[in-house]
């Protein structure tokens, strides 16, 4: 408890409140500073549950450091308050204290059906709830929670704080009903009839390809799947490369090391500044053991069934005109060969196409759902939001699209 009093009196109340505009959710950081500091802990927990009922896992797996931390004013000096550690320090106490999240009944007991139990489903689910709407969440897993109860590794997030934030989020009155998937269990069509509105927010989890020669070896794997079914293959004594600088690269390599691995290489085409991952968390990666390959690229894997091999090039790089970061190069001539057991590719995610189509919902170029500015589909009463439309994927931004989405909706019923 001192050292979050000490942290939280660090804090200087700033009257521009960069903090806040730092974070995705814009969360009132000052002002639920300010009730931690005269220990009033139910007024943190009910500021803080205006924008965001997931404070206990934010708290702790945002990179705080690009967001709201990044902009603390204390940072120009020294350090910047530990706004995430606060954060969930009111959540788990609420949690602990069974502290009540305000609610009303202006929605009068409209029906909404919210499809993908992740942190876009439950922001939405959680504030339509709050505003009086009778709530049901299809989830196709046998628990709710989407990345951070299937994605991001129990070192990094304990599944704890998981359960006990959906079970918060369901004390609201909302439905679940797990091990449901869309287009096996049931159909859009039947949704959108017994219910008054659908949200979509059923993610973008599936590994993009690099669409590189090799990739289709036995022994190359999407990053976003390995860490979603835990299903690992032996890597006691293996080789192991991982493609990419942002979390799931991260939390795709830390996993395999811990599960034994011997040499785990991550190959980022670019320099370590440029990684979308935390500074910390390489540093973590760093001391566990894994290697980093900065500045180098892969161009194939090599081998007959199964991977064995794997070559790379160097990168350079150079800035280009119209881009904000800078752009890597290949360095002719400079490809090398290293023995590998197993490729994973953690480059990026994109929605199940498949599942997708099976809607009929209209799509972008990229395959995401198409959505208006009101979160609407092309079905009218069927909205969309999450990593499902686009949104930059980290757990604060898909949040924050489900509590906007939840915001049109209530526009959306209450003019029904
Ligand atoms: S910018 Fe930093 S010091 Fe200022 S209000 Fe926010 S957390 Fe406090």
């Amino acid at each position: 408890m001192k050292d979050i009093m000490d942290e939280a009196n660090r804090c200087l109340n700033c009257k521009v409140k960069p903090c806040q505009k730092g974070c995705p959710l814009e969360n009132d950081i000052p002002s639920f500073i300010k009730q931690v500091k005269e220990n009033n802990l139910e007024e943190a927990f009910k500021i803080l549950t205006q924008t965001t009922v997931l404070g206990a896992i934010c708290g702790r797996i945002c990179p705080h450091s690009k967001q709201c931390r990044g902009n603390c004013v204390r940072g120009i000096k020294s350090e910047p308050i530990n706004i995430g550690k606060l954060e969930s320090y009111v959540f788990d106490n609420a949690i602990k204290q069974n502290f009540k999240i305000e609610t009303n009944d202006k929605l009068n007991g409209k029906k909404v059906a919210v499809v993908g139990g992740g942190p876009s489903g439950l922001t939405c689910a959680a504030f339509l709830s709050m505003n009086g709407a009778k709530v049901t969440i299809y989830e196709k897993q046998p628990k709710l929670g989407g990345i951070p109860m299937y994605g991001i590794p129990d070192f990094r997030l304990p599944r704890e704080v998981i359960d006990e934030t959906i079970k918060k989020i369901l004390n609201l009155g909302i439905e679940a009903k797990c091990n449901q998937a869309l287009g096996k269990d049931y159909e859009l069509d039947e949704l959108m009839e017994k219910y008054d509105v659908v949200y979509l927010s059923f993610g973008a989890n599936v590994s993009s390809k690099m669409n590189i020669p090799g990739e289709e070896l036995d022994g190359v794997y999407g990053g976003n799947e390995l860490l979603e079914t835990g299903k690992h293959p032996n890597y006691e004594g293996k080789s192991v490369a991982v493609i990419g600088g942002g979390n799931v690269a991260m939390d795709s390599a830390r996993t395999i090391k811990r599960l034994g691995a011997e040499h785990v290489y991550v190959i980022y085409r670019r320099a370590r500044e440029q990684m979308p991952a935390e500074d910390y968390e390489v540093e973590d990666a760093i001391k566990e053991g894994v290697q980093f390959l900065f500045q180098n690229n892969i161009v194939k894997a090599l081998g007959k069934n199964k991977v064995e091999k794997i070559e790379c090039i160097k990168t350079q790089l150079v800035k280009k005109e119209g881009e904000k970061r800078l752009v890597p190069v290949n360095i002719e001539n400079s490809n090398y060969t290293l023995d590998m057991d197993y490729v994973v590719m953690a480059v990026g995610s994109k929605a199940n196409k498949e599942l997708v189509a099976k809607t009929g919902l209209e799509t972008t170029d990229y395959g995401n759902i198409k959505v208006d500015e009101r979160y609407m589909t092309s079905k009218d009463g069927v909205f969309a939001g999450g990593d499902l439309i686009g949104t930059k994927a980290t757990v604060a931004w898909a949040a924050r699209s489900g509590r906007n989405a939840s915001e049109e909706i209530i526009k959306y019923l209450m003019e029904k």
